[in-house]
């Protein structure tokens, strides 16, 4: 009986081993922070969006399934390293601070930040906002240029956009610095809003982030990027989520 048991317990274990092995090779996985429409957001139980498509093209190109991993903003480049997933689409902006810790693919949309504030307020720019409470989110880049470029000290930061965006409507914020595109899906969606567009903000380019040195996977990311630039794809993927 023990040694019966033993057996269908081998055979139990080797399946699931060959099963488990089997899925792994099949799948890719991509990491995001599904609150940022237009480039990721949660629809039913999907998560859709720009980048999600690309994501999709790039396991199409792997000949893999697509598996996407929703986590904290801050949590993806750790992620990256650990290998807990092969690449990032997260809108993430490819600049000299995170080059320090994963690679980036070319780039795929060029955007800026934007400023989200209460619709009968009379700021203009960022320089209306320097001794105002400014919100921003962890992590992101909006909340960088905020604290390191315009030096602004009243600063709250939020784990998601959606969260500055109800504080900034309650009257607990005077402003909300964030990408210009998510910026807009807030206003469109939230009344009493309006978004303040600042030529002085620099234009952030949007790239894959991959493991530092896994070129083979880098070197597919750029052609799948390239090829939705050559044949028109990016555009139609990014018109179609963009002017939803
Ligand atoms: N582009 C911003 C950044 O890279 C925000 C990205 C995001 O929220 N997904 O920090």
């Amino acid at each position: 009986m023990k040694k019966i048991i033993a057996l269908l317990l081998v055979a139990v274990l080797a399946v699931a081993l060959v099963s488990c092995g089997g899925e792994n090779a099949d799948v890719v996985t991509m990491g995001t922070n599904a609150a940022f429409e237009p480039f990721e957001f949660i629809e039913g139980d999907e998560i859709v969006g720009i980048d999600a498509e690309i994501g999709a093209t790039i396991a199409e190109k792997l000949g893999k399934d697509l598996k996407i991993n929703d986590m904290e903003f801050e949590s993806l480049l750790g992620a990256l390293k650990t290998d807990k997933v092969d690449f990032v689409a997260a809108g993430m902006t490819a600049n000299d601070e995170r080059r320090k810790e994963v690679d980036f693919s070319d780039t795929y949309y060029t955007a800026t930040q934007g400023i989200i504030v209460a619709e009968d307020s009379d700021i203009k720019g960022i320089d209306d906002i320097l001794d105002k409470r400014v919100g921003a989110i962890t992590g992101y880049t909006g909340e960088v240029i905020c604290t390191e470029t315009y030096k602004i000290k009243d600063m709250l930061t939020f784990k998601r956009g959606v969260d500055a965006v109800m504080e900034l409507k309650n009257g607990k914020l005077d402003a909300v610095v964030i990408d210009l595109q998510p910026a807009k899906m807030f206003v469109d969606k939230n009344e009493g809003l309006k978004v303040i567009e600042d030529p002085s903000f620099e234009a952030e380019e949007y790239a894959i982030a991959i493991k530092k040195g896994n070129t083979e996977l880098l070197e597919k990311v750029n052609e799948v990027i390239a090829e939705l630039k050559e044949t028109g794809k990016l555009d139609e993927i990014i018109n179609k989520y963009q002017n939803k």
